[in-house]
């Protein structure tokens, strides 16, 4: 069904053993909820490839659509001066992107931007369909509800931690949150990018890479940084990663069908 077909009715009748498409068996949130939850959801969504500096929200206009990602790694920034946006945090297989959405549905404009950072597929429902919709599904709102409350958590612990831990730290911690996101150690991102989404000089970046190449932790090309020793990592990251990557275990792994 194409997006102008989706009306935002739910339709009566439900096919539990319906197919689930490639972007919703690799999504976290949906792999939580009923297959007839699934079914209805997919009724009124398109999969779709997401390209790099692709910006799926602009700074304070509507949201045309909520996407639930199969693949891939979206920022979300915040506004910091006139043309510059810093990440206040970022998404992947594991989250969707339009939750203001659900918690706001009056006000369909939130104050940020989100670009995609790295390339893939996602499920894109167009928002009055997903907002109808998700009023029949207690599953889906129950999820999207904890992964809401999660995002609260992950932006408050990284304002911590951008005030109180070292460009290292912080940037381990950056490469080992996208990775989980991602659900891959093989990050295609560049350093100028990587400065920008983290608000720091690229030759600090690019200076801490360095170190983490030697110690053999990653190896970094100019396209990509590609974790090899997680553990070590981890052991240079600061302990928000970690923080950050327990509470999502407990609040949405738990949920997540075999
Ligand atoms: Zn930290």
């Amino acid at each position: 069904m194409q997006d102008g077909q989706a009306t935002g009715l739910v339709p009566r009748s439900i096919e539990p053993e319906a197919r689930v498409g490639p972007c919703a068996a690799r999504n976290k949130l949906l792999r939580c909820i009923p297959k007839t939850e699934l079914t209805v959801l997919q009724s009124i969504a398109t999969d779709v490839e997401i390209k790099p500096r692709q910006v799926l929200h602009h700074w304070r206009l509507p949201m045309e659509y909520v996407y639930f990602l199969g693949s891939g790694l979206v920022s979300v920034s915040a506004k910091v001066e006139a043309g510059r946006f810093v990440e206040a945090w970022l998404v992947g297989s594991e989250g969707m992107i339009g939750a203001p959405c659900v918690l706001a549905p009056e006000d369909p404009m939130p104050p940020h931007r989100r670009v995609v950072q790295v390339g893939g597929t996602a499920l894109r429902i167009p928002t009055p369909a997903f907002l109808a919709a998700l009023d029949d599904l207690g599953a889906l709102r129950g999820v999207i509800l904890a992964y809401i409350n999660l995002v609260l958590f992950q932006t408050s612990q990284v304002g911590a931690c951008n005030s109180l831990h070292s460009v290292k730290q912080r940037l381990a911690r950056w490469l080992l949150v996208a990775a989980n996101a991602m659900e891959s150690g093989e990050l295609p991102i560049t350093h100028a990018v990587l400065a920008q989404l983290l608000g720091i000089r690229r030759a600090s970046v690019s200076e801490c890479l360095e170190a983490f190449e030697q110690a053999g932790i990653i190896r970094n090309t100019r396209a990509a940084i590609t974790l090899v020793d997680r553990a070590q990592l981890e052991h240079s990251a600061c302990s928000c990663s970690g923080l950050i990557q327990r509470e999502y275990d407990r609040q949405i792994g738990r949920r997540l069908r075999a």
